[in-house]
């Protein structure tokens, strides 16, 4: 599996003394997992490194090692080498990469998106991967990286969310005999799954109460939009819609589940899911986003009015189109 690849990303890292590991904004367990993943096998290789993120890990991923290494800002940007994890486009890697000083670094483009861009010099990506944990599953060992205890953890702990437990489509056995050889590895899943997956904070199921309440019905679609205010009236800070898109889409009437919250800074963070024959990763795209065919989103420029109305429009037009395929 990409045996060209981990030649290349071989001959990319045997050169680098100084490494730049980035993963996407507003990172969820799989970009987390996969960031301190990589900084724990450069360890390993006793590579110095740094492991950046434009946002914050979000609380429940504090109990894996490096967590608390995460740079939100550098504090220095002389880097021969960047490796970009869960990334499918250069612009997911924000700030942290865009305001290195030209020419950049080479890139290893490390991801599992249907939509990446193949925007590395070097590219370890496999769309069938459930995670991104996934593919550095195979790449790290053949790096010569052993599969410690806290390494196994943060590679399950990608595999784990990303797959919501296991629940998803692309679950096949060989996620199985992964997740297996991680937990002899010494990865506590009843861990992962409590942390990572089942808790969660009151603003949370605030949050869910506020999306609940705001739904809408109409020709296939059901979606809820938050505004700013009512975001902040919960108490929910974090990117993204905490699971409150997987609630909308995996109801029997929805061909389609969305979600489209509001920020402070006037953007609008719009989450889509589906299930076959169904796929959204065409319609974000569109919108300038990315991501999976069950799983994909966007971030548009408000008002939160005028991207409700084109967002509703395009994912109706992307149900009457695809109902005619099935
Ligand atoms: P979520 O709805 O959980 O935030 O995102 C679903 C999937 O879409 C994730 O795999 C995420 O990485 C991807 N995604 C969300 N927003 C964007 C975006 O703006 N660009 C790209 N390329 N992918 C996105
Ligand atoms: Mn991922």
């Amino acid at each position: 599996m990409f045996a060209y690849e981990i030649e290349a990303s071989k001959a990319l890292l045997a050169k680098a003394s100084r490494i730049l590991v980035i993963t996407h904004i507003a990172p969820d367990g799989d970009a987390i997992g996969a960031l301190t993943a990589v900084g724990l096998g450069l360890e390993q290789l006793n590579k110095q490194f740094t492991l950046a993120c434009d946002d914050q890990a979000p609380n429940r991923f504090s109990f894996l090692t490096l967590v608390d290494r995460l740079q939100t800002v550098l504090t220095h940007n002389a880097y021969d080498l960047v490796i970009a994890v869960d990334c499918g486009d250069m612009q997911r890697m924000g700030c942290v990469f865009a305001d290195l000083p030209d020419p950049k670094p080479p890139i290893i483009n490390l991801d599992h998106h249907v939509t990446n861009t193949m925007f590395g010099d070097v590219n370890v990506v496999d769309p069938k991967a459930n995670s991104a944990t996934e593919v550095l599953y195979y790449w790290l060992p053949a790096l010569g990286v052993t599969l410690t205890p806290p390494l196994a953890l943060s590679l399950l702990t990608g595999i784990v969310t990303d797959t919501l437990g296991f629940r998803t489509v692309g679950v096949t056995p060989r996620t199985f005999e992964a997740a297996g050889d991680l937990m002899r590895a010494g990865a506590d899943l009843t861990l992962v799954m409590s942390e990572a997956l089942t808790l969660k904070p009151l603003s949370t199921l605030r949050l869910w109460q506020m999306g609940l309440n705001n739904m809408r019905f109409e020709d296939g679609l059901l979606w809820s939009v938050i505004s700013n205010e009512e975001r902040k009236a919960t108490g929910f800070e974090g990117i993204g819609s905490a699971g409150l898109v997987n609630m909308l889409a995996d109801v029997y009437q929805a061909a389609i589940g969305a979600v489209l919250m509001a920020y402070d800074d006037g953007k609008v963070y719009v989450s889509f899911r589906c299930r076959p024959p169904y796929s959204v990763s065409e319609l974000a795209l569109n919108l300038g986003g990315g991501g999976h065919p069950l799983a994909a989103g966007c971030t548009l420029e408000g008002p939160l009015s005028k991207v409700q109305e084109m967002v509703v429009a395009m994912a109706k037009e992307t149900i009457r189109s695809q109902s005619q395929l099935s």
